[in-house]
C-alpha cells in the first residue's frame, strides 16, 4: 500500500524549514536593478523606471536612515511574547514616525522634467503631516479611492522603507505566524506575492513576501492563502516566447472556491527574479485574470489603483 503525502507532510518529513526570512539589506537596490532590466520593451517602461528610481532612494533610506530605528519598545516585547506582529501597520501608521522617511525621500528625489511627476511631488511636499498621515492610512488599509493615484508610489516607497528599516532591527527569531496565512507575522500587512525557492535544502518551498516590510514567511504550497482550500487550484501564466511550456517564472495560483489569485515566482525558472518588480512588470496578467472573474487581494504599494 502506498501513502500519498500532502505537500505539508512532505515538508515536515524533511527538516523543519525556517519560518521566516528577513529581506536582504540590499533589497531595494536589487529591486531597482531588476526594474531597470524589466523596463526595456515593457509597455509600462516609464513607470517601471520611476519605481526603480524610488527604489534607489529607498535603498539610501536604509543605508543612511533619516532617523535611527527605535529601540525595542515595551510594546514590541509584549507583542513578541504573545505572538503578535511587533510592527503592526494599522497602529504604527497612525503614530506617524514613518513621516520622517517620506520627508527624506522627498528631499532626495529629483523629479525629471515631467509635469505630472512635478505636480505629484509638489503636492506631497506642501501637504501637512496630518494629510500625509491620512493618505498613508488609506493606502495601508486598502481605501485606495482616498489616495490620489499619482502620490501612491511616493507614499508606498516611504512606508516600505520605514518598515523594512524597523524590521531589520527587530529580533526576528521570535516571530510567530499571524491569524491568517496571507498576513505578515512582523507587521500584519497582506502578502504581495509568493516565491518558490530553488536552492539548497529548502528547494521548492513557498514563502510569501510582505507588501510592506518585505519579510518572507513560509506557507505550504498548493493551498489558497485566502480561504485555505486546496481543491481545484489552477495555475495561470501569460504566453511568453522566452520560456518553454510549464517553465514560466511567474504564475498565478487561482482558487475556484473564493475566486482570488496570488502571483507566484518560481526561482528555478529565473534565479534573478524578484517579487515586487516581477509583479509590476506583469500587469497584463492581472488584467487577464480580472476578465476571467478572479479578484486580486494582494496589494503592491507602488501601484495601488488610487483615486482622482
Ligand atoms: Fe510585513
Ligand atoms: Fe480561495
Amino acid at each position: 500500500m502506498s501513502t500519498i503525502l500532502e505537500p505539508g507532510q512532505i515538508e515536515a518529513a524533511a527538516s523543519t524549514p525556517p519560518f521566516l526570512y528577513l529581506p536582504p539589506v540590499n533589497l531595494f537596490a536589487l529591486r531597482a536593478a531588476r526594474l531597470d532590466t524589466l523596463a526595456v520593451g515593457n509597455a509600462l517602461g516609464d513607470y517601471l523606471r520611476l519605481v526603480a528610481e524610488l527604489c534607489r532612494i529607498q535603498q539610501s533610506l536604509l543605508d543612511q536612515p533619516p532617523v535611527a530605528a527605535p529601540e525595542q519598545t515595551q510594546r514590541q516585547r509584549l507583542c513578541l511574547e504573545h505572538g503578535l506582529p511587533p510592527l503592526a501597520a494599522d497602529s504604527l501608521v497612525r503614530e506617524g514616525h514613518w513621516l520622517a522617511y517620506l520627508d527624506a525621500l522627498l528631499q532626495r528625489y529629483v523629479a525629471p522634467a515631467n509635469a505630472e511627476l512635478l505636480a505629484a511631488v509638489g503636492r506631497l511636499r506642501e501637504a501637512s503631516d496630518e494629510q500625509r498621515k491620512l493618505w498613508g492610512i488609506a493606502l495601508l488599509t486598502g481605501q485606495f479611492s482616498a489616495v490620489p493615484a499619482a502620490l501612491v508610489p511616493f507614499l508606498g516607497a516611504a512606508l516600505q522603507a520605514a518598515w523594512s528599516h524597523w524590521l531589520l532591527n527587530v529580533p526576528s527569531a521570535d516571530l510567530k505566524a499571524a491569524d491568517s496565512l496571507c498576513q505578515c507575522p512582523a507587521c500584519g500587512s497582506p502578502a504581495m506575492a509568493g516565491v518558490i525557492r530553488h536552492r539548497g535544502k529548502y528547494n521548492g518551498l513557498r514563502y510569501l513576501v510582505c507588501s510592506l516590510c518585505a519579510c518572507e514567511w513560509h506557507v505550504v504550497r498548493v493551498k489558497c492563502i485566502y480561504c485555505e482550500q486546496s481543491k481545484g487550484l489552477t495555475y495561470f501564466n501569460l504566453d511568453d516566447d522566452r520560456y518553454a511550456a510549464g517553465k514560466a517564472p511567474l504564475r498565478a495560483e487561482c482558487c475556484p472556491g473564493c475566486k482570488s489569485y496570488l502571483k507566484q515566482l518560481y526561482l528555478e525558472c529565473d534565479a534573478e527574479a524578484e517579487a515586487l518588480s516581477a509583479d509590476l512588470a506583469s500587469l497584463a496578467l492581472d488584467m487577464r485574470l480580472d476578465q476571467e472573474g478572479f479578484q486580486r487581494l494582494a496589494p503592491n504599494l507602488m501601484l495601488a489603483p488610487g483615486g482622482e
